[in-house]
């Protein structure tokens, strides 16, 4: 198979794979036609997290396929980077047609693309410092594998100071917030009695607002600005002033968690590499170990403090400070209606299988002292998830398998000995 036939293979296999897993998983939405935006979360949750499982497994399976081709069929690597990106092509146009179907508008290609660069620039810069540093590193640890680590730490102090809402700004996704979001972040700092240095917005494909404790920040997306009305944005921005007032000790510790994590994923290149030199199946278990340690770090000890600070920041939302002025005393059910609009307008359940940092909407609203007059729904159906992914990867497996019985390819199966060390 050619440069050209990877890139159709990528494509067309992707297409078709994760058309058949969207498919699989869209059926009871379909089937069901929902009454209730929390009936249509729960039941449009398993096509719209499978088609974004498939938008990251997809192009990497592809990279590692053509990668790790048998020597005497190598190929460069830029072409296994243009099969990644044929297969990201075809995946990302699946996504945006699950999106359409599930959130029943049109969904813009430009609006879901400046969504995902806003929200991984603004969110995540460090992530994008982290995967050219395991780009750059060696397999040791020498003075280019220090550089590439410290600079990651680095990037990590960068991101938690503001540094991803500077670049967000410098590229035009972010601007300094409305006077209308000003007015009711001014009215949160009157009831919570917190500071705040800067209030942004910008545009991303979600209703939604984060706070950056170290650099005093709040940002609202131009989303959750037209999605609630004047009181439930001031409730929202004292759920995010919250989380401003976290102490010293909180931030550095979310931030050395957040280090920690990102440090391991660097290291585990260099680690794998002293433990087992060459490229084998000993060290991608080495390797594989290193990340599995970070993720079990991530969950036990970062996950845990993330929770705690939310539960903290909903508590001041509902119930600001008992001494603030009685001009300022807000309405404690602004802040329940506010989340579940927003909830609403993600499409995102009231109920999951695993609460990430938030608690469940439901028992966030049952916590702010305003239960939902519905009753607690089933989150969403896990075996619909996996029969959408396994749709999606059997699809795959029996695409490749096809392409390389027809052209005669043999497997990369003589890997991995075969890949990475070709000059
Ligand atoms: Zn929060």
């Amino acid at each position: 198979v050619g440069f050209l036939g990877w890139v159709l293979l990528a494509f067309g296999t992707s297409l078709l794979a994760s058309w058949a897993g969207a498919r699989v998983g869209m059926a009871p939405l379909r089937a069901a036609r929902p009454s209730t935006w929390f009936d249509r979360a729960r039941l449009a949750f398993p096509a719209r997290a499978a088609s974004r499982f498939s938008l990251l497994l997809l192009p990497m399976s592809f990279a590692a396929f053509v990668a790790l081709m048998p020597d005497d069929l190598a190929h460069p690597a830029w072409v296994a980077f243009c099969a990644a990106l044929a297969a990201l092509a075809a995946t990302f146009r699946v996504r945006l047609h699950v999106e359409r179907i599930t959130r029943g508008r049109k969904v813009g290609a430009s609006e879901m693309l400046r969504g995902w660069v806003g929200l991984w620039v603004v969110m995540f810069p460090h992530a994008w410092v982290a995967g050219a540093a395991v780009a750059l590193e060696t397999d040791r640890f020498d003075a280019r594998t220090w550089a590439t680590l410290a600079g990651t730490t680095l990037a990590v102090a960068g991101a938690f100071a503001g540094g991803g809402v500077a670049l967000a700004r410098a590229v035009g996704l972010a601007r300094p917030a409305s006077p209308r979001v000003v007015r009711a972040v001014e009215a949160a700092a009157a009831a919570t009695g917190v500071r705040v240095h800067a209030v942004l917005e910008m545009d991303l494909m979600m209703a939604n607002a984060f706070a950056i404790p170290a650099a005093g920040m709040i940002l609202f997306t131009a989303e959750a600005v037209r999605t609630l009305d004047d009181a439930q944005l001031a409730a929202v921005a004292r759920h995010e002033l919250g989380h401003l007032s976290e102490g010293p000790r909180v931030v550095a510790g979310r931030m050395a968690g957040a280090a920690l994590v990102l440090v391991a994923l660097v290291a585990a290149r260099p680690i794998s590499g002293v433990l087992s030199p060459g490229v084998n199946l000993e060290r991608l278990l080495a390797a594989a170990l290193v990340v599995l340690a970070a993720l079990v770090f991530s969950l036990g000890v970062v996950r845990p403090l993330a929770r705690r600070m939310e539960e903290r920041a909903d508590a001041i939302a509902h119930a600001p400070a008992p001494h603030a002025p009685a001009a300022h005393a807000p309405d404690e059910r602004d802040y329940a209606s506010a989340l579940e609009r927003l909830y609403a307008a993600n499409l995102m359940p009231a109920v999951t299988r695993i609460a990430g940092a938030h608690p469940h909407l439901y028992d966030r609203l049952v916590a702010a002292g305003a239960p939902p007059a519905w009753p607690r729904p089933a989150p969403p159906s896990r075996s619909r998830y996996l029969a959408a992914v396994l749709v999606c990867v059997g699809v795959t497996i029996v695409g490749c398998a096809a392409a390389i019985e027809i052209t005669g390819t043999p497997l990369p199966f003589g890997l991995p000995e075969a890949g990475f060390e070709r000059p």
